[in-house]
Order: C-alpha cells, then sequence, then structure tokens
C-alpha cells in the first residue's frame, strides 16, 4: 500500500499526518485513546489495518496508549531508531509505513513489553459495530 506524500495529507488531519508520516510523537497525556478502555480493534489510522486488541491495551500512566502485544506476528514491523541520541525500537504499520510509536521491555504483562503507541496514528473500532436485527429495519 502506497500513496503519495499529497495522498496521506488530504487523508489525514495535519496532527495524524504529522505523527505517521512525519515520525512524529503527540504530546503526552492529549492522546484520544489515552485514557480509553473501551472494547475493540485499534486499527492503523492510515490504512486500516488492525493493530492492536483493546485486551492488549494497559493503563502505564506515560502519557499514550499502551499494549503489551499487537494483534498477529505480522502486523507491525520493529525498526532499530537511534534518534534524538536514545537506543529504541521504532513500530510502524507492516502494510502502509505509518510511523506509530516505539516499543519498550518494561512492560507489566507476560510478554514484559510495552507498545507505546501515538494515539493519532490509532483509529479504534468498537466491538459489536453490526447492528442488531430489530435495528436494521428502521
Ligand atoms: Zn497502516
Amino acid at each position: 500500500m502506497t500513496k503519495t506524500d499529497d495522498e496521506w495529507r488530504k487523508l489525514l488531519t495535519p496532527e495524524e499526518y504529522r505523527v505517521t508520516r512525519q515520525k512524529g510523537t503527540e504530546p503526552a497525556f492529549t492522546g484520544r485513546y489515552t485514557d480509553c478502555f473501551e472494547e475493540g480493534v485499534y486499527r492503523c489510522v492510515c490504512c486500516g489495518a488492525p493493530l492492536f486488541g483493546s485486551d492488549a491495551k494497559f493503563h502505564s500512566g506515560c502519557g499514550w496508549p499502551a499494549f503489551s502485544q499487537p494483534v498477529g506476528d505480522e502486523t507491525v514491523r520493529e525498526t532499530p531508531d537511534s534518534s534524538f541520541g536514545m537506543e529504541r525500537t521504532e513500530i510502524t504499520c507492516r502494510r502502509c509505513g505509518a510511523h506509530l510509536g516505539h516499543v519498550f521491555d518494561d512492560g507489566p504483562g507476560p510478554t514484559g513489553l510495552r507498545y507505546c503507541i501515538n494515539s493519532a496514528a490509532l483509529k479504534l473500532e468498537p466491538r459489536e459495530k453490526t447492528p442488531r436485527p430489530d435495528e436494521e429495519t428502521k
């Protein structure tokens, strides 16, 4: 999945564009999903690929949404990132290359991992999105 810079710019809000296409970071505690614990699937804001499940989300207190693991092995790509004088592992969407955030190995869960992801890179699809039969006729 490849789009030109201009296409992404039209598709995304300025903040989403800055984070996902320019490897930006949203300010701590400002993201729409930092304190969101609604059940559902967090998809890539750029291409819609399912990335993280709400069951893997935990409250890290770090100011960004945190997950213990992605929904599958093939969903995200991990790349060493030594920018800003720090040794970190960058997380990008495997399908479209969107910058999502970083992964750290200080997580509280069984994986020991903390995927620290920008809200601006995610779009929550709440569970039970399909309408019930009695609502379809309206
Ligand atoms: Zn994507």
